[in-house]
């Protein structure tokens, strides 16, 4: 058992929409270097709970703490200091840029000061390499096919040295082969200590990836477990039959 604090903590969140309710008194504790997989039908709030998280939302009532700080008023862009990160809180890719610029683009956003140019391009080679890009380093992003699009997309969220990774849908539209690469991928920065949250619909994804899996429908948590306790689970299967 993990005696350390959660990584990331969540409390009793709800989350209103004028009259309506997105999420129902969510509370779930993510641990540190945990890989866990955010599943529910569409509608169910996973996005809304993922903007709660990086700070497209100010959350009320409810508590996020984040390496035990309330992030909880807090901006995107200082989340993605504090280390949350999540493709589009970086600026979106320049498609006239090549993916080496792409990258460098994400970099200075989250850099410090101190970083110099030359460390900054190193931290860019080995980031590339890591998704093995390296080779496309210097290809225009209108070059690239649709699996190095989002492994463009992912490295530009390393750029920023996450602690938490969020993952969203990163596979959707993906071969299987090309599923397969993405998350292998995945699972490598999940053992470089990286938490890593994965929203995806395919299904097969993420039971493979995930340590924990929790289920969302209509804005509550209707089951959290590991991923063959949740995929067994009557309420799961009826919330994927209803839709
Ligand atoms: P999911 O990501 O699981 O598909 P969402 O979090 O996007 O679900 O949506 C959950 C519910 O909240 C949906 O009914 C959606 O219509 C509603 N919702 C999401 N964002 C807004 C918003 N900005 N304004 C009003 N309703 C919203």
């Amino acid at each position: 058992s993990d005696t350390r604090s959660p990584l990331l903590r969540i409390s009793s969140l709800t989350k209103r929409f004028g009259g309506f309710t997105a999420l129902h008194d969510v509370s779930v504790d993510i641990r540190p270097g945990e890989r866990f997989g955010l599943i529910g039908p569409n509608g169910s709030g996973k996005t809304t709970l993922i903007n709660c998280i990086s700070g497209a939302f100010r959350t009320e009532p409810g508590t996020v703490l984040f390496r035990d700080e309330d992030i909880a008023l807090l901006q995107p862009h200082v989340r993605t200091r504090r280390g949350i990160a999540r493709s589009f809180q970086i600026p979106r890719p320049f498609r006239s840029m090549t993916v080496a610029e792409n990258l460098m683009v994400a970099l200075d956003f989250a850099a410090h000061e101190h970083v110099s140019a030359a460390q900054r391009r190193d931290s860019m080679m080995s980031i590339l390499d890591q998704m093995g890009l390296g080779p496309k380093a210097n290809v225009s992003a209108t070059q690239l096919s649709q699996v190095e699009l989002r492994k463009m997309e992912l490295a530009r969220a390393m750029a920023t040295h996450p602690k938490l990774l969020i993952s969203d849908e990163a596979m959707a539209g993906l071969s299987s082969s090309e599923v397969d690469e993405v998350l292998d991928l995945l699972l490598s920065l999940a053992s470089r200590d990286i938490t890593i949250i994965m929203i995806e619909h395919i299904m097969q994804a993420v039971m493979r990836f995930s340590e924990r899996v929790m289920c969302l429908d209509a804005g509550r948590i209707i089951a959290i477990g590991s991923p063959s306790e949740v995929m067994a689970d009557q309420r799961v299967q009826e919330a994927y039959l209803g839709t």
